[in-house]
């Protein structure tokens, strides 16, 4: 075969990932289940490049040339597991096996392992980006072996976005590592989605800006600190007008949030970690609080609000953006952090400064805050926490005080603020020199005989509460 690369699976992504590589100069096999969907990218788009028509697995991987590429685009989950079964028989030591969609990265894991012992490459390969994306350039999170990316990492780098050059893909880590970093990309997605509609319902509802003036307001966010291509699509959003009843849209759109599960795996990874993730976790709580349409239907007639009147400052409106910007920085630190850890338990050297890099362009979370994200993590001397960097610590200390006056005028008028709040929460919980946290061990030790250690004797203590209540020395329980 003389086919550069496979590619099974062509619904939407399959299909424009298919174009991207073909425009790129690859010769490009193509297989789909239904032959249906083959042919149609080809009626549609074979002149756009060299395609290979297939119509069976065996055929794929018969048109290609060795060491065998094909990359699979099927549906996340059990479909992932049968096409790489009938794979697997027809493929060559050496041969590398590609999963590009929204797969776990435990089940990454697990498919790389069993793969690795009939001596084929497993590679778990985060896409984001959408279908624009996949099409004009993605951002791209490869896992794998190290030696697998040495045979695939030149055509996914040339078919990647691109910024000031330098393309948004590098090789992550072993094994799940893409497919990890790819989830808590879209954990920051959720936190940074949600803070932006805190900061709506701020505007809205607290100083009563309507969505068509919100627009350009967004716009005018879009060209400083929070230049992000999510601002941007914000701006646009509250910029539509509903054609049927001339409202704006957001007005139109029923108000439940809906998700396809990559929060919801970020928050369980993250508590599996033992990682504060308080931003995403909030912001997929959210999404779930406004799906339950029932009980807040309930809530309405049921529940007071004693709101608090409150005198909105002259700089509202920036202080509002100052607290999005302080929010949106401790949702990426708190991810990075759940990076930091994930490196740790699962044995992986993630480079910090390259992930920061990559979701430059491309990527849904693409912003220009992460080209100083890059640079905090370039320096020789990492930071512990990217709060911790020079230059972030300065921006935090400069933003604070308006993030402490949204969030209490949020508290005062009963308008949710979730992320706003907790994250506040989170970076003065950093701060503080003592913590409650002694209290709890103390409860603990009193009802669980859990133990304790001292501030100034080493060792592990418990005090026999339900006896003289004298302290001894105990053996660690936790
Ligand atoms: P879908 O997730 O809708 O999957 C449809 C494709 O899977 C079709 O080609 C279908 O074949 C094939 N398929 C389903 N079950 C099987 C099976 N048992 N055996 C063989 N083929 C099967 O496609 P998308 O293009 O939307 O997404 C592909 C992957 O990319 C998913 O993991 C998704 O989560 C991920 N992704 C999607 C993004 C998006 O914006 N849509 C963004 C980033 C990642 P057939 O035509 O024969 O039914």
């Amino acid at each position: 075969g003389s086919a550069q690369i496979g590619v099974t699976g062509l619904a939407v992504m399959g299909a424009n990932l298919a174009r991207n590589l073909a425009r790129n100069g690859y010769t490009v096999a193509l297989h789909n289940r239904s032959v249906a969907k083959t042919d149609a990218l080809l009626d549609a788009h074979g002149t756009e490049g060299d395609f290979v028509r297939t119509e069976t697995l065996a055929e794929l991987v018969e048109s290609l040339e060795k060491p065998r590429r094909v990359l699979i685009m099927v549906k996340a989950g059990g479909p992932v597991d049968s096409v790489i079964d009938a794979l697997v028989p027809l493929m060559e030591p050496g041969d590398i096996i590609i999963d590009g969609g929204n797969s776990n990265f435990q089940d990454t894991r697990r498919r790389e392992a069993d793969l690795a012992k009939k001596d084929l490459h497993f590679v778990g390969v985060g896409v984001s980006g959408g279908e624009e994306g996949a099409l004009l350039g993605p951002s791209i999170m490869p896992g794998g072996s190290k030696e697998s990316y040495d045979a695939l990492g030149p055509l996914l780098e040339k078919i990647s976005a691109k910024v000031d050059g330098a393309p948004c893909c590098a090789w992550i880590g072993t094994d799940g590592a893409g497919h990890f970093v790819k989830m808590v990309h879209n954990g920051i997605e959720y936190a940074d989605m949600q803070v932006i509609g805190e900061a709506y319902d701020l505007l809205r509802s607290a100083a009563g800006i309507e969505p068509a003036a919100q627009s350009e307001i967004f716009a005018k966010w879009n060209e400083g600190q929070l230049a992000s291509f999510l601002i941007e699509i914000t701006a646009e959003v509250l910029g539509h007008v509903d054609a049927k009843t001339g409202k704006p849209l957001v007005d139109v759109i029923v108000d439940s949030a809906g998700q396809k599960g990559t929060g919801r795996w970020t928050v369980q990874s993250g508590l599996d970690l033992g990682s504060p993730i308080s931003a995403i976790a909030e912001s997929v709580f959210a999404r779930g609080l406004s799906s339950q349409r029932d009980q807040r239907a309930i809530a309405q007639g049921v529940l007071a609000g004693h709101e608090v009147a409150v005198e909105l400052g002259a700089d509202f409106v920036e202080d509002v953006r100052q607290a999005l910007y302080a929010s949106k920085l401790i949702s990426y630190a708190q991810g990075i952090d759940m990076l930091q850890s994930a490196a740790i338990e699962y044995n992986w050297d993630l480079k910090l400064d390259e992930i920061a890099s990559l979701w430059r362009g491309g990527c849904i979370i693409r912003a220009e805050l992460l080209k100083d994200i890059t640079k905090a993590y370039a320096a020789a001397e990492k930071p512990a926490n990217l709060l911790f960097a020079p230059a972030f610590a300065a921006e935090i200390a400069e933003v604070l005080p308006a993030w402490r006056r949204v969030v209490s005028t949020a508290v005062q008028l009963g308008i949710p603020v979730p992320v706003f709040s907790s994250s506040l929460a989170y970076y003065d919980g950093l701060r503080r020199p003592r913590l409650p946290a002694a209290l709890t061990q103390g409860l603990r030790d009193l009802f669980g005989a859990h133990t304790y250690n001292r501030v100034d004797v080493e060792g592990t203590f418990h005090t026999q509460w339900s006896g003289d209540k004298t302290e001894i020395s105990a053996v660690d329980t936790h």
